[in-house]
């Protein structure tokens, strides 16, 4: 049985940092994990349309551009998920409830790219806002001075709430609230594990 389960935030939160704990969790309890990273299907579509070199440049193209790549990156993601054999699979998916566009805010999990995740959980990492501009602040390999003020990290922590819970009412998923304290990564995970497990 495939489990499915999406993990969303806003950026700098943790999600890739407690992923790749989680993913290291789960692989010693027996899981065949695979955990793919959304932003990576549509990097890698942009790329080969030849409009954007980085991650951080997709959220200003246009939303015609970055409806196509969600698409795509859906349907890809899905497929690599199915593809992976075993009776205890669990695919996790690095991905936003909300993307903050130069147009306003958008859906990252609308019904068509819920309709090929079909997740069974949604699991929302938080943090103190001060903590998460500290850890935006400290991550030199991104750009995220569009995403780093403490209004647009306060306003971006509520939306991520609500667009997860129309996300989770839509899809059928349940739905969870998992803290990533300061230096507690391993416990964000650990959580995430008991998510897995519960399903
Ligand atoms: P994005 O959505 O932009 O990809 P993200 O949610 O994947 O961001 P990460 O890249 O995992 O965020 O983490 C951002 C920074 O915060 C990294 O430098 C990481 O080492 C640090 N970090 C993550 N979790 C914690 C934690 N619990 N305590 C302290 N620092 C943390
Ligand atoms: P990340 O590394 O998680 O920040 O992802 C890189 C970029 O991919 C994000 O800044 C968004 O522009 C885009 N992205 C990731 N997930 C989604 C999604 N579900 N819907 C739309 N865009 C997304
Ligand atoms: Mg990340």
């Amino acid at each position: 049985m495939l489990k499915v389960v999406v993990v969303v935030g806003i950026p700098g939160v943790g999600k890739s940092t407690v992923l790749s704990i989680a993913s290291r969790k789960l692989a010693e309890r027996g899981y065949t994990v695979r955990v793919v990273n959304f932003g990576d299907y549509m990097l890698e579509h942009l790329k080969r349309a030849g409009v954007v070199e980085t991650r951080d440049q997709i959220r200003a193209l246009s939303l015609s551009a970055q409806l196509e790549a969600q698409r795509a990156a859906a349907r890809s993601i899905r497929a690599e998920l199915e593809s992976a054999s075993g009776d205890r699979v669990v695919g996790i998916v690095d991905t936003h409830a909300v993307v903050r566009t130069s147009l306003g805010y958008w859906p990252g999990l609308p019904s068509a790219v819920l309709e090929e995740l079909r997740p069974n959980a949604i699991a929302v990492l938080e943090a103190e806002p001060d903590e998460i501009v500290s850890r935006q602040s400290r991550d030199s390999s991104r750009y995220r001075a569009d995403v780093s003020p403490r209004e647009v990290v306060d306003e971006m922590l509520q939306l991520s709430r609500y667009y997860a819970i129309a996300s989770s009412v839509v899809s059928g998923a349940a739905l969870r609230f998992i803290r990533n304290r300061e230096g507690l990564a391993e416990r964000a995970a650990e959580e995430l594990v008991e998510v897995v497990e519960r399903i």
